[in-house]
């Protein structure tokens, strides 16, 4: 883990390779929103990327969600989930004032949530997590049954889907990760197209650490950051990618 000075010094690095990546792909700074990917990291240090002006972290497991709420209730700024929900776990991420759940991946999941949300007349952003990257991940929704699921979900009045995420492969290979990104911004064009009714399409949230060039150039609107701000993690990533795997 990075000590605080680092942390400042990382985010002004990462922010002058997102100036400089909108330059290059001619977008304005403005539509690309720095999320920080806070798995494993303390209250603490989260509040020292806050003081650099930062507000929106995301977090993978619902219990981290929990440990650090009443550390940062105080400090204001948006919250993500992004990663692998399991439906048992809803009732409890939504005590948390989440402000949008990234890895919508099935109509189950879906549909619990909004029988949950019903229940307390609340609701809530949502972005469709698409698997990219086929044989590499088993969370997000096929690219092909992609636009079904959205008209399915649509119907779903207390979730408001906002657009598209996606984890990418993993690759030093730059150029198929760049696939990866693409296939999410045609996928995204595609359901633009068919103008599904109480669906927007604005969000991108593709890009992490090693790729956030790449992703900038194919349009993502959030990029996901932890190891560049915060510094490795100790366990895989896979581990936090998946919920079911509690500590
Ligand atoms: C951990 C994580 C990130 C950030 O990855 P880094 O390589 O540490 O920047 C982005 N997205 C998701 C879903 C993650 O779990």
């Amino acid at each position: 883990m990075q000590n605080n000075e680092d942390i400042l010094h990382n985010i002004a690095v990462i922010q002058q390779r997102i100036a400089n990546a909108c330059k290059k792909a001619n977008r304005n700074i403005n539509e690309v929103k720095l999320l920080l990917a806070t798995k494993t990291v303390p209250p603490e240090k989260i509040k020292i990327a806050f003081e650099s002006g930062l507000n929106l972290i995301g977090e993978n497991k619902v219990q981290e969600v929990k440990a650090k709420y009443d550390a940062l209730k105080n400090t204001p700024h948006q919250s993500h989930f992004i990663g692998h929900l399991q439906s048992n776990k809803i009732k409890d991420l939504l005590k948390y004032n989440v402000n949008c759940i990234q890895t919508i991946d099935s109509f189950s999941l879906a549909e619990k949530l909004h029988q949950r949300l019903l229940s307390t007349q609340q609701k809530i952003d949502i972005l469709i997590q698409v698997n990219t990257s086929a044989e590499e991940s088993k969370f997000g929704v096929a690219p092909e049954n992609a636009i079904a699921l959205i008209k399915q979900i649509a119907t779903l009045e207390t979730l408001q889907i906002k657009g598209l995420m996606t984890i990418g492969l993993f690759s030093a290979e730059l150029t198929k990760v760049r696939i990866c990104f693409k296939m999410l911004k045609n996928l995204q064009q595609t359901i633009i197209q068919e103008k599904i009714p109480n669906v927007q399409m604005q969000e991108l949230s593709m890009g992490m650490s090693g790729d956030v060039e790449i992703a900038i150039e194919e349009g993502a609107t959030i990029i996901r950051v932890g190891t560049a701000i915060f510094g490795k993690r100790i366990y895989a990533d896979s581990y936090y990618w998946d919920e079911t795997k509690d500590k």
